[in-house]
């Protein structure tokens, strides 16, 4: 028997043209995804990358992979829909602050609460970059990047926070340009049964000259910026699932340490607990969905005679 190659990254890369702006960090995520399915070894038929609308709806184009550009704000139930269809899928969603934090912001929250085993990763950069840099839902009042005209006048929305609060069991913070470290968070996403979600803080040298790779990487009293939580002690996984004093202190400590921003910005994994996902949910309910996925189901040549008769 002649023994498998390994999987590369190149595997998961396309001939496609990458025409995102010089220097955005959209091109470090999308490395770090590629490295994360090779590091995982997933056969790229087995992996389907779902996109919304804005610069980082491109992501699907370049991955060797299933892959949906679908409608802004819309990314979370076209991938959730693709899970329950076919759960031997690995799914990951991207999409941009402004797709995924302001117009798709139901969809965030109640994918969330699901708890549906798939990876979301949102391109953070504070601007609507693809309309040419307005405020996004993360940018903060009173900021004002060289797009804009006046500085904003309305609070940043926390997304750490508000993917705790709503039901993520996988909550993280990475970095685009975190060459070592942000593939392995996104593989460490992937492999996590349940909905995970990473904010990744991305560059967008176009339109915001606040949140640059200098400001990030800048040194503040003698300490890196970044920093991941893990170099501090800190833990954030449930050790007991079973125990709601556990879940509700763990909840409670990554909400306040998502507030840490500034002087101090905390990378990697806020929060993970290991809850009963959506699937194993409808598992027990739904024997036959236990018994194969769903695109696997004969219904073309399904005699649906029995049920009109019942609904006359
Ligand atoms: Fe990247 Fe910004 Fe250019 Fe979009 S506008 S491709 S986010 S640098």
């Amino acid at each position: 028997m002649i023994a498998e190659k390994p999987r590369t990254v190149k595997e998961y890369k396309t001939p496609v043209h990458i025409n995102w702006c010089p220097g955005c960090g959209d091109f470090g995520i999308l490395v770090a995804v590629q490295e994360a399915l090779a590091e995982l070894q997933l056969p790229p038929h087995r992996v389907a990358v779902f996109s919304g609308i804005g610069c980082s709806g491109k992501t699907p184009h370049y991955i060797n992979a299933y892959g949906f550009h679908t409608l802004h704000g819309r990314v979370l139930p076209n991938a959730a829909g693709a899970k329950l269809a076919n759960r031997d899928l690995t799914v990951v969603a991207v999409g941009g602050d402004g797709d995924g934090y302001g117009i798709g912001a139901g969809y965030f929250v109640n994918a969330g609460r699901r708890n549906i085993d798939f990876t979301y990763l949102v391109f953070n950069n504070g601007v609507y970059g693809l309309t040419k840099g307005q405020a996004a839902p993360t940018l903060a009042r009173g900021l004002r990047t060289k797009s804009m005209p006046e500085p904003a006048i309305q609070d940043s929305l926390n997304p750490i926070a508000l993917a705790i609060g709503s039901g993520y069991t996988f909550v993280a913070r990475g970095y685009a340009l975190d060459r070592k470290g942000l593939p392995k968070l996104i593989a460490q996403a992937v492999h996590h049964p349940g909905s995970a979600f990473i904010d990744v803080l991305q560059t967008c040298p176009t339109y915001n000259d606040l949140m640059t790779k200098e400001w990030l990487e800048a040194t503040v009293e003698e300490h890196p910026r970044m920093y991941q939580l893990s170099d501090e002690g800190y833990d954030g996984v449930v050790a007991d699932p079973s125990s709601m004093d556990e879940i509700v202190a763990k909840k409670a400590q990554a909400m306040t340490k998502s507030y840490e921003w500034g002087d101090h910005v905390p990378l990697g994994v806020f929060y993970q607990a290991r809850l009963r996902t959506y699937e194993e949910e409808l598992e027990e309910r739904m024997p036959q969905f236990a018994e194969t996925p769903l695109v696997h189901w004969d219904v073309a040549h399904r005699d649906v005679g029995e049920l009109l008769e019942a609904l006359r």
